[in-house]
């Protein structure tokens, strides 16, 4: 039995696994290659701040010159 390292597979789990779509043995598979690579980390982090930016966005206010004065 080989448990060579499998040379793009984790790498396609990244988008299942930030859907919350990976299976028990997918997610073993992907957080374990994770650790050990840091393009996956870098691209882990990256689309982890995207929901944020898009919070950041919806949150602006953009009434504050609208409002009016009493
Ligand atoms: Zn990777």
């Amino acid at each position: 039995m080989s448990t060579l390292s499998q040379p793009f597979f984790p790498h396609v789990l990244l988008g299942a696994y930030l859907l919350g779509v990976l299976g028990d043995d997918e997610e073993r598979t992907f957080t374990e290659h994770l650790a050990a690579c840091s393009t996956c980390q870098r691209d882990l982090d990256a689309a982890q701040h995207l929901p944020q930016l898009l919070s950041l966005t919806d949150g602006a206010n953009p009434s504050e010159d609208g409002r009016r004065q009493p």
